[in-house]
This record gives C-alpha cells, structure tokens and sequence, in this order.
C-alpha cells in the first residue's frame, strides 16, 4: 500500500476506533465484536510500524483507551493503571516470550499465570490499612471516584488484615457473575424492560451507577491481582500477600516455570473457562520477578512485562434466515432472527433476539445477512454485528409490521418508548402468555399449567381467560388430547388451591406493567385489597415507599380498562381471594422514609430493581465507623431506602456500632434491638437481613 492510501486508511481505522472505544468505556453499550475491535488494532498498528510517518503519539495503539465520565469526580491514578498488549494463540505467546527473554539477557523467565477477567478495572487505595478511595481505570492517568459504589462490592474488604504497609494501592477487577447477570436479565423480562448485553457492560454499568444501593442489589464482585503502591514483592509473592491481607484473589493462578509451562497453562483454561461462575476473555502472563518487570519497563499504553493471552470470542458466524415478530403477554411485539443452527460456546443457538425496531434499525440486520452471534452471559444469544460488505440477502430492510401478527390488530408505539404493542387486549398472543403467567411460579402457582397446556386450553376453545380456568371440570379436561385422568384431576384441584393466594399473587398473575413479586407485596401490605389499590389516585399510590410515578401510572392505567376490570370481577366470582385479612394487631406498617431520590421512586428502574433493601428501616451509627465516615454511611443507607436517626428506640431496626461504642450500644441491647458491625452493615445494604 502506498503512503497516501495507507494514510486514509489509518484516519479510517482511527476513526473506528474512536468510536467503539466510546461505545465501549463511556456508553458500556459496543456495537461491534472485541475480535473485529482487536483486528483494526492490529491492522493500525502494521501499518503504524510500515509507515513510521503516520505513527503519532495519540493514536490508540500508544495510548490506554477510556475516558473517565465527567459524572463522577476525576482521580489521579499516583501509578498509571496500563492496559495489556495482546497474544493470539500460543506462537505470538513465544514471540513474546522470546523478546523478554532477549532484554533480560537470554536466561529463561519464570512467569506468572493468572485469568483474565472480563470486567472493570479498579484501583484500591489504602491508609493504615482501611479502605478510603476506589476508582475506575479511566483513561488509564485519571479515573473516576466510585469510592462509595465501591463499598458496596461484594469481598470489597474495607479495613485489612495483619500487618499491612500505611499507604498500600491495589488493581483488581470489579465483574458481575453470570449468576447474578442471569438473575438481573430475568428481572428485566419480568419487568418488560430489555435485558443487557453482557455481564461487562452489566457490570461496568452497574457499577458507576448514580446510585450505590443499585450497585449493591446487583451483586458485583471482585478479584484483586496488583500491588501498585507498596512492598516491593515478586508477582506470586504479591497474590500471596493480597490474599493474607484480606483480598480476594482468584485461586485459579499457576508459577510456571517458563514459557512452555505457561502456554500449556493457557491452552487449558481456554478449554475450560466455560464452568465459571464469571466471564474470562483469556489469561495473563506475567513476568514474576519484580526486578525483572522493572528492567523490561512499559509503554505508554502496556506493560512489557505481561501479556494478555486472548481466547477466541465466544461468538460465531452464521445467517440469517428469517426475521419474524413474537408477541408478548403485554402485546410488546419482538422481532427475532432465525438463525442457521451454530455452536457459540459450546451451545446450539438456532435464535437472536433483535429487541426492537430501534435496534434492528440500528443493526441494519435483515433477512440472509450473515451475522456474528455471541450468547450474552451464556442466557440470551443476541446479535452482535452484521456483515453489510457481503450482503447478498434482502435488499429491503425489515419494517415492523403495522398489524399485530398473531391477531391482525393495529400495532401501535407510544410516544418515547422502544417498544410497538399490539392493541387488542384479547390478541391469541397475548391472552396465551397471560395464561401462562397467571399460573407461573412466581404468580398464582398452579402447577401444571405449562405452555403446552395453556395452548391446548385456549385452542379447546374451554378458556379464553384466566378467570375460565376456575369453571373447568375434570371430565372436560381428561376429555382433551394428550390429558389423562390423573394430570386432569391434578390440574383442576392445582387451580382450586390458587383460589387462596396471598393477594401479593393475584396482583403479580395480573400482568401489570412493572409489577413484579416486590412491588407487589409492598402495595398489597398497603392496600390489602385490589379495590382498594384500584381506586386509589397517583398521590396515594406515589406515597407509598419505593413507588414512582411510572409505576403508579401503570397501575391507573390498568385499573381503567374496562377488560381488565371484567376480569377482576369474573376472578373475584370464580371464588379468587382479591383481599389479604388485616394485619394482627391492626395497623398500617411503620412510616417509612420518603424515597432516597427525592420522590421519583422507582422512576427507570425495574420491578425487580424496586427493592431497596432497606426501605422502611431506621438505622443509628454510633462509634467509629473505620471504612466510612458518616456522612457516606449515611448516604448509602438512606439511597437503600433507610433512615439514619440519632437516638435508639424500640422502633430502631438496627444499630451499627463501630469502635468504641458507648450509651447508643447499652441502649440497643438492653432494648433487643439488633446490632451489626460494619460487615452486617454491608450485609444489609446487600438485602442479606
Ligand atoms: P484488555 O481488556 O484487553 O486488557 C487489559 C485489562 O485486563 C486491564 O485493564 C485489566 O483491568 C484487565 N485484567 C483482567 N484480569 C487481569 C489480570 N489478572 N491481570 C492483569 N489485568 C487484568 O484491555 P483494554 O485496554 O481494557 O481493552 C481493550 C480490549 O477491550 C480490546 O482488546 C477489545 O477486546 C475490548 N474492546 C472492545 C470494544 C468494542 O467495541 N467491542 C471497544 C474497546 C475495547
């Protein structure tokens, strides 16, 4: 390539670059792979090496990416927290083994391996050994203060143990585990709300959430790997010392003694990462002897004594067959792809959701595009970048339709939201995935209503909507193809006994927007009884703690139709329980706080997310609290939904006492009021009561 060609293609690249980097660090929302990401790297950095008259020191291959977010103050890294060079499979692994070898003089190195977590790195700061400042990675100079987010990371530890130096800095990586990232999806769906992307994104997001009691409910954890101010120790003496001070460490960590021992190492876990309860996108080599780290030095972007040794993506190429639209329970039509069957990490995955019509607009995705799929956090498969250059399918892009596909009925999108909707309330669709919600775990628990027989039910013609479940007979039931006597006598005394469910039950069975088990229970505990909550006003429904407008604009609008109010009634004749009996003694719950944010309550959040863990509690601190001060105690109590009162009472849920603790501590005892260390506090802003 000559120079001007190879200008405009490295512009090109930079360009790129630039825009994935932001996509990347600042939105957490990527529209393209890592592994396309990692090749305009590579491809900027030959070029860089052809043509030494367009390298520049602000190109990304001589710089960290990132930039912190002017949400959160900036803080000055005291030691530059570097990104990793990389190394696609074993041979660039020699390579690199073979070049440290030459600056350190040709002996063989020993090296230390570790996993590479797919998460966000954070440095740790330490005074006498109690945690005071915690920041992201930023720009690699200056990061973002995330001190009290921080806190509420899980194995965080906020004071040390042993004999710890005065100033000690750490590197770790904060990520959220599969587990929880399943879980956080699953509540999203609950909620009609759609579901992130991965646990890095999940993650990065949840933790530089304006809120640390959301960063909290999300269950991030953390595993720590550098000493960036301290003792001076070898790598492996390092992860030691980390772990007897209180860190946590990965346990998955091996001393090999030289490159082939390592690579062996590598070659393992890229086998084997699937079984982790949390994402990896390789490992990492590092030069154990801390002289010899010194002697090889950095770049301006990445140490040279380490290397990141990359797994493939857990993504695979496939094609688009076909792009069809489901309907929802709430009528939310969504597009999905067909795909041609392919394994990505080690799963068949013959289907993608496209979300909605913003995002298959954005994609551009249609139908024979070849496509990458990567299953987000081992759940949902979503489509991560379609391959335009080769197009050769429709040439038409995909258009939501404007007629529901399950009913014909007018699709319709509301001002300011995502989402299309079908709008007939008695849509096939909708009435089937009303159906089987009704009888859903989580709702009224009939079990044995399943898809398979909510489908036949309805195709029977025998119901046409919950209520009609409750008239159903044993004979009519046996009487349907594939029922015996035994699962149809089964069946009718399962939807007996959900006659009397708690109330909390009926108000989740019912599909209403955002209503998921906790705001349900919270609104059932207040009202105790659906007339009840039905006629309330917005005022009434917003004062109660942890609803917000959007919440109590969904329950006016579902108390308003008229079909939902048929249905209530037909529920209340079929002998459905629609009132819970007043609480012994009677009384409405304790006054709760006012919510954290001022009014908006759970305003953008999930129903599921609607869970402070301490809503309606009251708190004393009293002594001195070592990872806090206590004004940040404070704040992070009353943003989970507590509130901090200066003298205990009867009425005090707990006290926290810290160090010297004097007259508040007697009290709190002599009271039986329960009282927690700064671990229970963390316990408690982790809902763990
Ligand atoms: P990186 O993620 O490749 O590697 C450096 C990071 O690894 C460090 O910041 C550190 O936090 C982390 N790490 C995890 N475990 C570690 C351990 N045990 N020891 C040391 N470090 C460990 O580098 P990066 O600069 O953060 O990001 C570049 C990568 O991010 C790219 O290679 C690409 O895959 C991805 N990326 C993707 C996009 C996109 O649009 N898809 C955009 C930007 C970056």
């Amino acid at each position: 390539m000559d120079l001007a060609g190879a200008a405009a293609r490295v512009r090109d690249l930079r360009a790129r670059i630039a825009d994935a980097d932001h996509r990347y660090y600042v939105l957490d929302n990527p529209d393209v792979e890592d592994a396309t990401y990692d090749a305009w790297m590579r491809e900027l950095r030959a070029l860089e090496e052809d043509h030494p008259a367009l390298a520049a020191p602000d190109s990304p291959t001589r710089r960290v990416a990132g930039e912190p977010s002017p949400r959160f103050p900036p803080v000055p890294h005291e030691v530059a927290l570097l990104s990793l060079d990389n190394a696609f499979g074993t041979d660039e692994l020699r390579q690199w083994d073979a070049r440290v070898r030459r600056h350190l003089g040709g002996a063989p190195s020993a090296y230390v391996c570790e996993l590479k977590i797919d998460g966000l790195s954070v440095a740790l700061t330490y005074e006498d050994g109690r945690f005071v400042r915690g920041a992201t990675r930023g720009d690699g100079a200056v990061g973002e203060d995330v001190t009290p987010n921080l806190r509420a990371v899980e194995g965080l530890p906020v004071r040390l143990k042993g004999a710890v130096p005065p100033k000690l800095a750490v590197r770790g990586e904060v990520y959220l585990p599969r587990s929880a990232f399943a879980a956080l999806n699953a509540a999203q769906a609950a909620a009609g709300e759609p579901p992130f992307a991965n646990p890095r994104n999940a993650g990065a997001g949840s933790l530089r959430a304006k809120d640390p009691s959301v960063t909290a409910r999300r269950g991030l954890r953390l595993w720590c790997y550098q000493v960036l101010v301290g003792p001076d120790l070898d790598q492996w003496d390092a992860l030691g010392s980390l772990e007897a001070w209180g860190f946590p460490v990965n346990p998955e960590r091996r001393r090999c003694a030289d490159v082939d021992a390592a690579a062996a190492w590598c070659e393992q876990w890229r086998q084997r990462r699937e079984a982790l309860d949390y994402a990896t996108d390789g490992a990492v080599v590092k030069v154990d002897r801390a002289a010899a780290q010194r002697r090889l030095g950095a770049t301006g972007r990445a140490p040279r004594w380490a290397v990141a040794f990359k797994f493939p993506a857990e993504a695979a190429r496939t094609r688009v067959r076909d792009i069809w639209v489901s309907v929802g329970r709430s009528g939310v039509l969504t597009p999905v792809a067909e795909l041609e069957p392919v394994a990505v990490g080690g799963v068949t995955v013959s289907r993608a959701s496209l979300h909605n019509a913003d995002y298959v607009e954005a994609k551009d995705v249609r139908r024979g595009d070849t496509v990458a799929v990567r299953r987000a956090g081992e759940v949902i498969p979503e489509v991560v970048e379609v391959d335009h250059a080769s197009r050769q399918g429709d040439p038409l892009p995909f258009r939501m339709p404007a007629e529901c596909p399950a009913c014909g009925a007018p699709v319709q999108r509301a001002e300011g939201e995502a989402a299309h909707r079908c709008v007939n309330p008695t849509c096939p669709a909708q009435v089937l995935g009303l159906l089987i919600h009704f009888g859903s775990r989580g709702a009224m628990d009939v079990e044995g209503l399943g898809e398979r027989t909510a489908r036949l039910l309805l195709e029977s013609g025998l119901v046409r909507d919950p209520a009609d479940l409750y008239a159903l007979t044993a004979e009519q039931l046996a009487a349907l193809p594939r029922m015996g006597e035994r699962s149809a006598a089964n069946l009718v005394r399962a939807i007996a006994a959900s006659r009397d469910r708690p109330l909390w039950r009926l108000l989740v069975a019912l599909g209403i927007r955002f209503v998921g088990e906790r705001v349900a229970q919270v609104l059932a505990r207040r009202f105790l009884d659906v007339d009840a909550l039905a006629a309330a006003s917005a005022a009434q429904l917003e004062e109660v703690p942890e609803i917000g407008p959007r919440i109590a604009a969904a329950l006016q609008a579902h108390f308003a139709d008229p079909d939902n109010r048929r249905l209530l009634r037909r529920l209340r004749e079929a002998g459905v329980r629609t009132a819970d009996p007043a609480p012994d003694p009677p009384g409405d719950p304790s006054p709760a706080p006012p919510p954290a944010d001022g009014g908006a309550g759970l305003q953008g959040a999930t129903a599921e997310e609607a869970a402070p863990p301490l809503a309606g509690k009251t708190l004393v601190l009293t002594g001195t609290l070592l990872g806090w001060t206590r004004e940040e105690a404070r704040a992070v109590i009353e943003a989970a939904g507590g509130r901090v009162t200066g003298s205990v009472s009867a009425r005090t849920d707990f006290v926290v006492a810290g160090e010297h603790a004097g007259s508040k501590l007697d009290k709190a005892r002599a009271l039986g009021v329960r009282v927690v260390d700064e671990d229970g506090l963390r316990d408690l802003l982790l809902g763990r009561t």
